[in-house]
């Protein structure tokens, strides 16, 4: 065990993404790991798209007011978020304004931005949202703690008794995610901490319609007493990598506080008014984190579906290029992330190299190759080749793609 690295080593050596003193605590994405980024975001969108999410984005800077209308500026702390005084000339008074911690409160805004009716709820707002939250330099730490992060956020606006089922959903989600990268989960219950909004009344309802969602699914919860959000209680997963650490990483929070704050209403059968209830919920919090959680599992060597290179094409010497770049195309056609080896180095260093760089399919071709319209594939642990026609090696890798499969 003692060879494992870190996600910021791993994040350099294999030009995914870094961290610089020019911006303590924002990563820069270089291309390859720009595109594990992009994986998930696609992964994520599938997800919320298939549950009936409606995608939406919100400002990044917006006036303080409106965390403290929330109640964020007094819980939150303001010291925890960036405030700029933006001041105009024309302005009477100091005009404040905040880089969002958070996506809720504006996302109460796109709720209110017309009359509701009880016909369009549950209303699931899916949001991929950058935020800002003032983590102190010394704290800050690789992209595990971060001072900008993006979060995989979503409010969904509901009646009182669609709680149980939206919450369901929301944890068959989480669980079908986790296990698709080959981690162990658990579920928390966080109950009412001591300082909170709200009144008890609905805190023991909150509390209560989460503990119910879980029971009836048949899982365990351990417990967080007292841990749950200033508005809510929460539902926390905590997963567990390949090296038995663990992470908390998603949750599901419910609110009758932000609701209650805002004045959200929405017309109910009757053509009267009613407060829906406010259920917050990340999948897996934010990429930042989460990918660099992803990096130290895998230990770079990432699933096919998420490799930044999928294939590694390795001509033996020069005069086999011509047929290298043949068999590119060809994978090119078919979507997949594939790369020419047309160094003059030896055949064996150039396989060394693309193990090193954890490309899971290195392609070998020669003369036989050439003539038979084949290619020689070798996965990145196996140290035997097959040789298979193009079209089977395609049909082969996509298979293990689309199946999101750990190989
Ligand atoms: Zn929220």
């Amino acid at each position: 065990m003692s060879d494992l690295k870190d996600h910021k080593q791993l994040g350099q050596e294999l030009e995914l993404f870094f961290t610089t003193e020019i911006a303590p605590g924002a990563p820069f994405w270089l291309p390859r790991g720009m595109v594990i980024f992009k994986e998930l975001e696609k992964y994520i969108r599938e997800l919320t798209d298939a549950a009936g999410y409606l995608e939406t984005s919100t400002p990044i800077m917006v006036k303080s007011k409106l965390f403290k209308e929330s109640g964020h500026w007094d819980k939150f702390g303001e010291h925890n978020m960036y405030n700029l005084d933006l001041t105009e000339e024309e302005d009477k008074e100091t005009v404040m304004y905040s880089l969002k911690p958070m996506n809720c409160p504006e996302s109460t805004i796109l709720y209110r931005f017309r009359p509701r009716s009880y016909r369009e709820l549950p209303l699931r707002l899916s949001e991929i949202g950058r935020l800002h939250r003032r983590e102190k330099s010394g704290e800050v730490n690789g992209l595990l703690r971060v001072r900008q992060l993006t979060m995989d956020d979503a409010h969904i606006y509901a009646r009182e008794d669609q709680i149980f089922d939206e919450v369901s959903n929301i944890l068959d989600m989480m669980i079908n995610f986790y296990k698709s990268f080959g981690f162990e989960y658990e579920f928390r219950l966080a109950t009412r901490p001591e300082t909170r909004a709200g009144s008890d009344e609905n805190w023991d309802k909150a509390e209560k319609e989460l503990a119910n969602a879980i029971n009836k699914k048949g899982l365990k919860a351990g417990d967080k007493m007292g841990d749950g959000a200033f508005y809510g209680p929460k539902i926390d997963v905590h997963i567990k990598d390949s090296q038995g650490r663990e992470w908390q990483l998603a949750t599901v929070q419910l609110d009758f506080h932000q609701p209650e704050a805002f004045k959200l209403e929405y017309i109910d059968e009757k053509g009267e008014k009613q407060r829906p209830v406010m259920i917050h919920r990340a999948i897996f919090g934010s990429f930042e984190r989460f990918i660099a959680i992803l990096t130290e599992h895998f230990q770079g060597a990432f699933p096919t579906w998420l490799s930044p290179v999928q294939v590694m094409i390795i001509p033996i010497s020069e005069k086999h290029l011509e047929y290298a770049q043949n068999v590119l195309e060809q994978l090119k056609g078919s979507n997949l992330r594939v790369e020419v080896d047309s160094r003059s180095e030896s055949m064996q260093s150039k396989i060394r190299d693309a193990q090193m760089q954890k490309v899971p399919y290195m392609l070998v071709v020669g003369d036989r190759e050439a003539s038979e319209n084949t290619v020689a594939v070798r996965q990145r642990s196996e140290q035997k080749q097959e040789v298979l026609k193009i079209e089977e090696f395609i049909s082969q890798i996509n298979k293990t793609i689309e199946s999101k499969s750990q190989l």
